[in-house]
C-alpha cells in the first residue's frame, strides 16, 4: 500500500483523507502536514490555517452548482461533479452536531425588482455557520484520528523534491531550527490560498505548464441587512452579476453573509485584504450584511503580479482601507475593530482609483445601481478595500487524476488548483482519493469474494468500473 502525504489539512486534504479511509485505505499510511493547529487548539484569528483550512473558519456556505466556486466539471463532467459536491456536503452534515440545522436556500426565479440593473445567479446553497464549523472540525478530526491518520501540526512544508519523492518541513516556531524530511509514494498538494506562494515557487522550479487566469479583485461591501432583506428572502447568498463583454470585465456580488455577519481580514504576502463570515448563533446577531463586489478582468498580462501590486498600493498603516460616506468600520465577532485605515473621498480619488488602473469605476457603478434597486441604502454602507482572489497560476493537470503531467504521483487539489470554494475544493480532494482507491483496487478488494466486507465496504461487482463501484 502506498504511503500518502497530504500537504494541507484544508477542505480538500481532509475530504481526500476521509474518502480514502471510508473506503478501507489504511489510515496509518496517510500523513497530513499542516502549518496551523488542530481544531481543538485553533484560535479565531487563525483564519486561513489549521484543520479544515480557510473552510474551517469560513461562513460555511456550501454551494451546489458547477458554475460556482471554481472548476470541477471541466475535469469530470457535470454529473460526476454534482455527485462529488453532494458527497462533500454530506460529510459536513455527517460530522455536524445538529445536522438538522443545516439550511438550504434554493431560489427558483429572478425577482423582477433587480432588473434591469442586475442578473441573479440561481443555485442551491447549504448554510452551516462558522460556529458549527468548529464543532464539525473536532468531530471530523476525531474520526480521522480513530482511523489512524497521522497529523503533523504547526509544521510548514518548505520544499518538495518530486524526483526523490520527499517533502521537507520545519516547525513554525521562529526559533526552531532543523528541517525534517518525509518520503512519500503519492503526494496530495492542498495548500489553499495560504500556500499560493509555495505553489508558484514549485511551478517555477519544475516549469509546469499553466492555464491562463483572469484577475479577480474588488472590495468587501457592508451595510445594515434591512436594506437587502427583500433579496435575502429570495436568496440567502445572493449573487448579483453583470457583464461587460466588450471590455473583458464582469462583476458579481460574492460570498454574502447575513444576520450575524462579520468582515474578516485575510493576510496574504504581508498585506491585508478582506472577506466575510457569518455566525449562526443568535447571540452574535448584528443584523448586518456583507459581500464582496468582485470584478473578473480578462486579458491582464501577469494577472498574479498585477493583483499583488494593486493590493500593496491600497495599504496604509500596515492594513487595508475603509471608505464610507457615513458609517464607521464595524467590529469583528470577538468585539475588536476590523483592522482597516479609514480614508476620505479625496484619498479614494488619489490612492484607490489610480491603484485600480481605471477599473474602480465598475465598482462605483455597481454601488450606484444597488442604491436604485435597494432605495433605502443611499449612504448607509461602507467598503473594505481590497478583496482579492489570487488565482494561482493553475498547473496543467491530467483531468482524470488531477496529477501533474511529469509527476503522476503528485496531485493538486482545492484552491491550489482551480477551486475557489468549499464544495469544489472538497470535491477535488474526493476525486483524487477515488483515483487512488482505484489504483489500489486489487490490494483493497482483490482478495475478497463479491459480497464480502472490509471496513464496511462491499466488494465491487466490476472492479474496473471503479467510478460506478465507489
Ligand atoms: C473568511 C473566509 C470565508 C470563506 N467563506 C466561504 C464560504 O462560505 N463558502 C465557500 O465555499 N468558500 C468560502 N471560503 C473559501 C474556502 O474556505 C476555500 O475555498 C477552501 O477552504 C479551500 O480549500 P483548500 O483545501 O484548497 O484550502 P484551505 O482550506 O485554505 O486549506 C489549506 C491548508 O493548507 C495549509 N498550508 C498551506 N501552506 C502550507 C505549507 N507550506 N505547509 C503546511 N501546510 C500548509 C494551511 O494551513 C491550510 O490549513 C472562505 C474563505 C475565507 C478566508
Amino acid at each position: 500500500m502506498e504511503k500518502i502525504v497530504i500537504i494541507g489539512a484544508g477542505v480538500a486534504g481532509v475530504n481526500a483523507a476521509t474518502k480514502l479511509v471510508d473506503k478501507g485505505y489504511p489510515g496509518d499510511h496517510i500523513t497530513i502536514i499542516d502549518m496551523g493547529n488542530d481544531p481543538y487548539k485553533r484560535k479565531p484569528e487563525e483564519v486561513m490555517t489549521g484543520f479544515l483550512g480557510a473552510g474551517g473558519w469560513s461562513d460555511g456556505k456550501l454551494t451546489y452548482h458547477t458554475a460556482i466556486g471554481g472548476h470541477m466539471s471541466k475535469y469530470c463532467g457535470e454529473e460526476k461533479a454534482m455527485e462529488l459536491f453532494n458527497e462533500v456536503i454530506t460529510n459536513f452534515k455527517r460530522f455536524h452536531p445538529k445536522p438538522e440545522e443545516v439550511q438550504c436556500s434554493n431560489p427558483e426565479a429572478e425577482p423582477d425588482f433587480i432588473k434591469p440593473y442586475f442578473g441573479l445567479r440561481l443555485f442551491p446553497v447549504w448554510h452551516v455557520g462558522t460556529d458549527y464549523l468548529h464543532e464539525i472540525g473536532k468531530n471530523w478530526y476525531d474520526y480521522l484520528c480513530d482511523k489512524g491518520v497521522n497529523f503533523i501540526w504547526n509544521h510548514k512544508v518548505e520544499q518538495l523534491n518530486f524526483t526523490d519523492q520527499l517533502a521537507f518541513y520545519a516547525h513554525n516556531h521562529p526559533e526552531s531550527k532543523g528541517i525534517r524530511a518525509i518520503a512519500y509514494d503519492r503526494l496530495i498538494f492542498g495548500v489553499g490560498k495560504s500556500g499560493i506562494d509555495f505553489g508558484k515557487q514549485l511551478a517555477e522550479k519544475y516549469s509546469f505548464p499553466t492555464e491562463p487566469k483572469p484577475v479577480q479583485i474588488g472590495v468587501r461591501f457592508e451595510a445594515p441587512q434591512k436594506h437587502f432583506q427583500k433579496l435575502i428572502d429570495v436568496s440567502y447568498d445572493f449573487k448579483l452579476y453583470r457583464k461587460f463583454d466588450d471590455e473583458g470585465v464582469s462583476l458579481r456580488s460574492f460570498c454574502t453573509n447575513n444576520n450575524a455577519a462579520f468582515v474578516a481580514v485575510e493576510e496574504t504576502y504581508g498585506n491585508h485584504s478582506y472577506n466575510g463570515h457569518a455566525k449562526k448563533d443568535e447571540a452574535y446577531r448584528n443584523n448586518m450584511t456583507n459581500f464582496g463586489i468582485l470584478m473578473e478582468i480578462q486579458g491582464i498580462d501577469k494577472p498574479f503580479d498585477w493583483s499583488r501590486e494593486l493590493v500593496s498600493k491600497v495599504q496604509e498603516n500596515s492594513t487595508g482601507l475603509y471608505y464610507s460616506p457615513s458609517r464607521p468600520p464595524s467590529q469583528t465577532s470577538e468585539g475588536d475593530n476590523v483592522s482597516a485605515t479609514s480614508i476620505t473621498s479625496k484619498q479614494m480619488d488619489e490612492v484607490v482609483k489610480p491603484a485600480f488602473h481605471g477599473y474602480f469605476k465598475y465598482i462605483e457603478d455597481f454601488i450606484e445601481d444597488m442604491k436604485k434597486v435597494f432605495p433605502t441604502l443611499q449612504h448607509d454602507w461602507g467598503i473594505y478595500i481590497p478583496e482579492v482572489k489570487y488565482l494561482s497560476p493553475e498547473p496543467l493537470v491530467d483531468y482524470d487524476t488531477l496529477a501533474l503531467a511529469d509527476f503522476n504521483n503528485v496531485h493538486f487539489v482545492g484552491d491550489a488548483l482551480s477551486a475557489r470554494g468549499i464544495t469544489v475544493s472538497g470535491a477535488q480532494g474526493t476525486y483524487v482519493a477515488e483515483y487512488i482507491i482505484h489504483c489500489h483496487d486489487e490490494e483493497l478488494f482483490g482478495h475478497l469474494e463479491e459480497g464480502n466486507y472490509i471496513g464496511g465496504l462491499t466488494m465491487p461487482k466490476e472492479k474496473n468500473k471503479y467510478w460506478k463501484s465507489l
